[in-house]
């Protein structure tokens, strides 16, 4: 990775990081820096562990396989779409374990370090997004918004047969509740469209906050 990459992505993980902790650009005290750093080095002794795949999608329906997803707004979504992507990332329990521990021994710097780990999934997910992005868009395809079960109204349960068909409890250690709480919980599945017309993708946060003619961290990367 180039340095200027290396920077970008430290910056973006910091941002996430932030906004998890519920801050929207107040100034920013030295102690949470040192803080966010100090997770940031600490976490990456946990591999980000990914898994994803490309399906024909027709009719409400991931051909070849058993998921019909559920809801209007996932329905709406796809509604372009000729195929779907599959996509689940977790960190493991071992990370799961070492958030936990330190939630007990202070629980503040515990819950900086479980905002770092939620800022490293969405990361692993926008990175899998820009990959597409560059396999899809110069062949005049597009791909919509990632949309997860849970999510407007998808059931939550339709996690297990995201699961099941990117088998992902053997690939990357990710299983499922009875009721489709995803084990560990630092972990994401999704779904993304691929259609062959231009898609009208929601804003990103930053554009529409008050706070970005002055903040430090404000989203300058688009994929358009
Ligand atoms: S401009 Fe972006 S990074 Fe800054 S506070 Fe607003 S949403 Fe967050």
């Amino acid at each position: 990775m180039t340095e200027d990459a290396e920077n970008s992505l430290r910056k973006s993980l910091i941002r996430e990081t932030l906004h998890f902790l519920g801050w929207r650009g107040e100034p920013l005290d030295d102690t949470l820096i040192r803080q966010m750093r100090r997770a940031q080095t600490e976490m990456v002794q946990f591999e980000v562990r990914k898994t994803y795949g490309v399906f024909p999608y027709s009719q409400g329906q991931v051909l070849g396989t058993i998921l019909q997803p559920e809801g209007d707004d996932i329905h709406k979504l796809l509604s372009g779409s000729q195929s779907v992507v599959l996509l689940s990332v977790t960190l493991g329990d071992a990370c799961e374990r070492y958030i936990r521990k330190h939630l007990l021994l202070d629980a503040g710097y515990g819950m900086i370090l479980d905002a770092t780990a939620s800022a490293m999934i969405e990361n692993a997910c926008d990175q899998i997004e820009t990959e597409l992005f560059k396999t899809i868009v110069p062949h005049g395809g597009d791909l919509t918004d990632r949309f997860s079960p849970g999510y407007g109204d998808m059931p939550l349960a339709q996690n297990k047969e995201i699961c099941s068909i990117l088998e992902t409890g053997k690939r990357i250690g990710l299983t499922t509740s009875s009721g489709g709480l995803l084990i560990p919980q630092k972990s994401v599945t999704a779904i993304i469209g691929i259609s062959d017309k231009k898609q009208i993708h929601r804003a990103s946060p930053c554009e529409n906050c008050k706070n970005r003619q002055h903040c430090p961290m404000a989203k300058e990367d688009s994929h358009d």
